[in-house]
């Protein structure tokens, strides 16, 4: 069996996966393992660290020529694929969402495309949960990027030549990004805050030395979906949450959004009036700026100024930390790749009708084959 490991070609993406841990890994399944020339330089790993551990480094095609299994980082485009095997295992960021017609577009090359976002949160897929391995990192990063902004100190400091009090942090989303930024704000010293539409983010938050703040209403007991997810907010709970998020930022030096729905654009929850009521000086980080932005004056890409409040719009804020966000999303990748090789046989061998495979595969024969995005076809 041939793996290759492709070289990332949006230079946005620092990020690589496979990393030479886990290719001695597919060594020892007996793979033979091919890398993209200079495919771990944004991770800060030479091609030469991959060659020690006995993969193959080439070009282009040299590397994907034949492979049953391809690994990246970002949905590939078709001719990123040449001479692949039809049939061939692509594990990536598909994607998925509004991008029906590239992703038919990649069935036509008859791959088997796999969307790491869509591994589902099962006790058995929680190896291979790209989405927590890199949002735990983004939430990190975030108050990193945010103390880096902050023209103040995090903890209190009693000097002699005076008091420098904490810094108060406002965390919005409770999940994997915002409880570690939660974490990571409390361990630097500050004083956190945090709120979320799901309950039980409540006690969560609460563990970890912060104060829960939120419209704790019925719709608010029943926000969590089956999946664990938060739903899309009624207006009316939207206009209550918007009234007690107003009144709470005024107070915040920092404040840092990670609010999702999946599938659906982010909540906005801070709107321009609210970042005009905040002190000069203060930073809002928004985590969900690739998704249409929790703040409303949030700009991808950059650091936008606002009334002298700094909006970070960092994107792709997991591969701000390449190396390690690279050794987590390739571990991810050889755990679901696991699964999908006979060991015995040394041959890639695709369960159809295993739960993480059915959540997960997106085409096959060149056709779209997943439920969920199906190409609209005329009525
Ligand atoms: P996410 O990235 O989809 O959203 C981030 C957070 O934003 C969530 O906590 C969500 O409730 C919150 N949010 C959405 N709308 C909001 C609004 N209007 N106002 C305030 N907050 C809002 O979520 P996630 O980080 O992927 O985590 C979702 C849940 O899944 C969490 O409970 C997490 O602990 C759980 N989880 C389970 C597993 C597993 O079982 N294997 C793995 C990872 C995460």
């Amino acid at each position: 069996m041939k793996l290759a490991v492709l070289r990332e070609r949006d230079p946005e993406e620092s990020r690589v996966a496979a990393t030479p841990d886990t290719i001695k890994r597919y060594r020892g399944l007996g793979v033979d393992v091919s890398v993209e020339t200079g495919a771990g330089i944004g991770s800060g790993i030479p091609d030469g660290e991959y060659e020690a551990v006995g993969a193959h480094v080439g070009g282009g095609p040299e590397a994907t020529g034949g492979a049953d299994a391809i690994l990246a980082v970002r949905r590939p485009t078709p001719s990123a694929l040449a001479g692949c095997r039809s049939g061939a295992a692509v594990l990536a960021l598909m994607d998925p969402f509004g991008n029906e017609a590239a992703l038919a577009e990649l069935a036509k090359t008859g791959i088997v495309a796999f969307a790491m976002e869509l591994i589902p949160r099962i006790t058995r897929a929680q190896s291979m949960d790209v989405l927590s391995s890199q949002a735990n990192l983004a939430g990190y990063r975030a108050v990193i990027d945010a103390s880096y902004e902050f023209g103040r100190a995090l903890p209190m400091m009693m000097t002699a030549a005076g008091t420098v009090p904490a810094a108060r942090i406002f965390v919005m989303g409770a999940g994997v990004a915002g409880l570690q930024a939660i974490a990571t704000a409390r361990r630097l010293g500050a004083i956190v805050t945090a709120t979320d539409v799901r309950p039980a983010a409540k006690e969560q938050v609460e563990s970890l030395g912060a104060k829960f703040i939120a419209v704790e209403d019925e719709e608010f007991r029943q926000a969590e979906t089956a999946a664990g997810y938060a739903k899309e907010m009624s207006k009316e709970y939207q206009a209550k949450q918007a009234a007690l998020v107003a009144e709470h930022i005024k107070k915040q030096d920092i404040v840092i959004t990670t609010a999702l729905i999946p599938g659906r654009p982010a909540p906005r929850l801070i709107s321009a009036a609210m970042v005009h009521a905040l002190r000069p000086g203060s930073v809002i980080v928004d985590l969900a700026v690739e998704r249409g932005g929790n703040c409303e004056l949030a700009k991808p890409g950059e650091v936008a100024q606002v009334d002298g409040v700094k909006i970070v719009g960092h994107l792709n804020v997991a591969g701000r930390l390449a190396a390690t966000a690279s050794s987590l999303y390739a571990k991810n990748l050889y755990a679901l790749l696991e699964i999908l090789v006979d060991k015995t046989a040394k041959q890639l061998a695709i369960k159809w009708d295993d739960e993480i495979v059915k959540a997960t595969a997106l085409t096959r024969d060149g056709a779209i084959i997943h439920p969920g995005f199906q190409p609209k076809t005329a009525a």
